[in-house]
């Protein structure tokens, strides 16, 4: 038997009008919920010390230093709003140091405090789940910048950087920016990325940081643009490109293991054209299916032992594959099935909710069901509504395994794939339906 579902109305970001489903789940009674309207509460003194304290001390592991360049920013004191650039962990540390002596509070999500969600509150985190619609965000923000008076800190690529190149910025932001008529400072980190790519990024090469902070619009300028206008300075002053910085820069990366990892980012045979069938090992990457094999140059370029280098530039070989899958979308050939484990997240702590069904396509979106507490439960995101999707890498909470997360209102499900090497694919697949969904629209205006 399915549960009736109770429904909530809500609008997206492109002001269609969305059924979200609520509490899809009957949980046991004993499995807390977390509110993520709740309203953030201001950073304590305690705690903005011993933050900054601990940035300190991580910075200083960074072997081959850190710079932080500020642009400006001369005399410039909270309320702003700081977007930034995401790779790492390490952001937050250089982001704190940037920011001292004053309060941060950052846009945070849940999985990153599992349970550590009283630290999160205490930082003054502002709580949110991945990719959805919240509109109690909107109050929260103007909360820290208009009643405690601090800075607003975004990662607005909502993860880590796949390939170390600018992700989608949605136009909400530049809608945020301008609803609040504070200053907007924009901190773009170069290196951390290259330090601990997020396809390997428990194995630390030897990179220096360099972060630049800029302020990019006073609170004047910010009234006199438009969103649309804030949106595209955004994008313009965060675009980054960390291969091309590496080759610019003439930083070498000598560690023996740089290419580890790098099959699950390029998950394509440029080659034979094999998905999912790629693999690497030490300063090499290859295919199974046909044998070809590449070398990650200390400048992190890829070139092929034999033949042809298809791509020498890795974000080219990224940006190839969601060339393809966008095809295979607008082809009607675009199909992903698999059996998943699924864990859920409503609260503090994951939930696992045994084995389900994934299926991903154009016409539905996401499509989970399974079987837990005695119900059966069928969960669904449609293309239009989300345009990305979280993935992890190595993923430790869940057992260092990749895995994707479909979110919804109040709840969050992680599905562990059965198939090898599919998540960086599932992400292309949501960000591409969007896209044609948003570009079809706008040729009929
Ligand atoms: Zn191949």
């Amino acid at each position: 038997m399915i549960r009736y579902f109770r429904y909530m109305t809500t609008k997206n970001n492109n002001g269609d009008t969305m059924n979200e489903v609520l509490n899809y789940i009957e949980y046991p009674e004993n499995v807390e919920k977390y509110d993520t309207s709740k309203p953030p509460i201001r950073q304590k003194k305690l705690y903005k010390n011993l933050v900054y304290f601990l940035s300190n001390v991580f910075l200083s592991v960074i072997r081959a230093g850190y710079t932080i360049e500020k642009i400006n920013m001369e005399g410039l004191k909270p309320p702003y709003i700081l977007l930034s650039n995401h790779m790492q962990i390490m952001d937050f540390c250089v982001s704190f140091k940037a920011v001292h002596p004053y309060r941060i509070s950052n846009i945070a999500t849940l999985d990153g405090y599992v349970g550590m969600v009283g630290i999160m509150e205490n930082l003054g985190s502002i709580c949110k789940r991945k990719f959805t619609t919240d509109l109690s965000l909107v109050r929260s923000c103007r909360k820290v910048l208009h009643e405690y008076g601090d800075v607003l800190c975004m990662y607005p690529e909502a993860r880590y950087s796949p390939i170390g190149t600018l992700s989608i910025i949605p136009d909400a932001v530049g809608k945020l920016v301008k609803s609040n008529k504070v200053p907007l400072v924009i901190m773009v980190h170069h290196g951390n990325y290259l330090n601990a790519p997020f396809w390997d990024f428990r194995q630390y090469r030897k990179v220096p940081f360099y972060a630049t902070m800029k302020q990019v619009l006073t609170a004047e300028e910010v009234q006199q643009k438009s969103a649309d206008e804030i949106n595209e300075i955004i994008r313009k002053e965060m675009e980054y490109d960390e291969h091309r910085w590496q080759k610019e820069n003439n930083i070498r990366i000598t560690e023996s293991f740089r290419a580890e990892g790098l099959h699950k980012v390029l998950y394509q045979c440029p080659h034979c054209k094999t998905e999912s069938k790629m693999n690497s090992q030490g300063i090499h990457l290859f295919c199974e299916e046909c044998g070809k094999k590449w070398e990650m140059t200390e400048l992190g370029e890829m070139k092929a032992l034999e033949g042809e280098t298809e791509f020498s530039h890795i974000p080219d070989w990224f940006e190839w594959e969601r060339t393809n899958v966008r095809q295979q979308i607008l082809d009607g050939t675009y199909k992903f099935e698999d059996d998943v484990h699924v864990h859920s997240l409503p609260g503090v702590e994951f939930i696992d909710l045994g084995e389900g069904k994934i299926t991903h396509d154009f016409e539905n979106g996401f499509v989970l069901t399974g079987h837990y507490n005695g119900h059966d439960y069928r969960i669904q995101r449609n293309p239009k509504d989300m345009y990305s999707l979280h993935v992890e890498y190595a993923y430790k909470k869940l057992g260092k395994i990749d895995c994707f997360d479909v979110s919804v209102k109040d709840d969050s499900f992680y599905c562990i794939p059965t198939k090898k090497d599919v998540v960086t694919k599932l992400g292309f697949a949501t960000e591409e339906m969007f896209k044609i969904i948003t570009e079809k629209r706008a040729s009929k205006v």
